[in-house]
C-alpha cells in the first residue's frame, strides 16, 4: 500500500461571503499523478494554491509529506515544485540564465545543462526564453519545478494551447518524473489527456468534490447507469487523422 504524501480535511476557503471551497476532503498517494478536473471557477487553483502555501484558507486541515501547513509552511515549501505561468519568465534571458536565477532564488546549486537534457532542451541552452515554442516553453517551466528536486510537483494546464505531438511529448515526459518517484499533481480541461495520464481523479464543481476514483473506475461507473454515447463511435478520431499525416516528430523544435 500506498503512502498518503498530502491529506487535505474540510478544506474551505471564503472570499468575503462567497465560498470558493465548500469542506472538501481527499488524499493524494505518494508516486501517484493525481488529476484535479473542473470547470472554470470549480475552485481547483484556490485550492492549490492552499497547498502550495500561496493563499491563506478559511478552515480545515492540510498534511504534506507529513508537515501541518498552519506550523510547518516553510518545510513544506521546500518539497515542493510550483509551475509558474509561462508569463512568468524573463523573455530577453536564456534558458542557462533563468535556471541559475531559479537556482538562486531556491538556494540550490543544480547542473543546468543536466536539467535541460531531462527535458530534452540541451540544444537551446544558449536561446532565449521568448525564442522557444510552446510546446518548449512548457518543458522549460516543468524543468523549472524540478530545480529542488521536490517530491511533490505541481502541474497547472500544461497542455493548453500545444499542438497534438507536443502535448504527446508532454505526457511523455510527466510519465517519465513520475517515475523518478515524484508524486504529480496536475490540473487539465482535456479529459483525453487526464485519461492517459491520471491514476485518480478528483472533479470539483463549485467548491465540492463530486467525484474521486481511477478514469477506468469512473467509466464503468458511468456504462453501469446504462449510459451510451449517442453515436456509433468510429475506429479512429480525427486526431487520429492528424497524428497520422502529420507524424508523431514535434515542430518547431
Ligand atoms: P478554478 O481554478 O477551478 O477555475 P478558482 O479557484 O480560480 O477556480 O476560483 C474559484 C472561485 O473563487 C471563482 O468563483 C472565482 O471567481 C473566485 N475567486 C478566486 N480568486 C478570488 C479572489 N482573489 N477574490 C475573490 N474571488 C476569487
Amino acid at each position: 500500500m500506498s503512502q498518503v504524501i498530502i491529506s487535505v480535511r474540510n478544506l474551505v476557503k471564503k472570499y468575503g461571503q462567497f465560498e470558493a471551497v465548500k469542506g472538501i476532503s481527499f488524499d493524494v498517494q505518494e508516486g501517484e499523478i493525481f488529476g484535479l478536473l473542473g470547470p472554470n471557477g470549480a475552485g481547483k487553483s484556490t485550492t492549490l494554491e492552499i497547498i502550495e502555501t500561496l493563499r491563506e484558507k478559511t478552515s480545515g486541515e492540510v498534511t504534506v509529506n507529513g508537515f501541518n501547513l498552519d506550523t510547518d509552511p516553510n518545510e513544506i515549501k521546500k518539497i515542493i515544485g510550483v509551475q509558474l505561468q509561462t508569463s512568468g519568465f524573463y523573455p530577453g534571458l536564456n534558458l542557462l540564465e533563468l535556471v541559475d536565477l531559479f537556482a538562486g532564488l531556491y538556494n540550490r546549486s543544480v547542473d543546468p545543462r543536466e536539467l535541460l537534457k531531462s527535458v530534452n532542451l540541451e540544444d537551446k541552452a544558449k536561446n532565449k526564453y521568448k525564442e522557444l515554442s510552446g510546446g518548449q516553453k512548457q518543458r522549460f517551466s516543468i524543468a523549472t519545478t524540478l530545480i529542488n528536486q521536490p517530491k511533490i510537483i505541481f502541474l497547472d494546464e500544461p497542455t493548453t494551447g500545444l499542438d497534438p505531438q507536443a502535448r504527446r511529448n508532454l505526457w511523455d515526459l510527466v510519465k517519465h518524473i513520475r517515475a523518478q518517484g515524484t508524486t504529480v499533481i496536475i490540473t487539465t480541461h482535456y479529459m483525453d489527456e487526464a485519461e492517459v495520464l491520471c491514476d485518480r481523479i478528483a472533479i470539483i464543481d463549485s467548491g465540492k468534490i463530486i467525484a474521486m476514483d481511477t478514469p477506468d473506475k469512473m467509466i464503468d461507473a458511468l456504462v453501469a447507469t446504462g449510459f451510451e454515447r449517442p453515436k456509433e463511435v468510429k475506429k479512429a478520431n480525427l486526431e487520429d487523422v492528424f497524428i497520422n499525416l502529420t507524424g508523431h516528430a514535434l515542430r518547431g523544435e
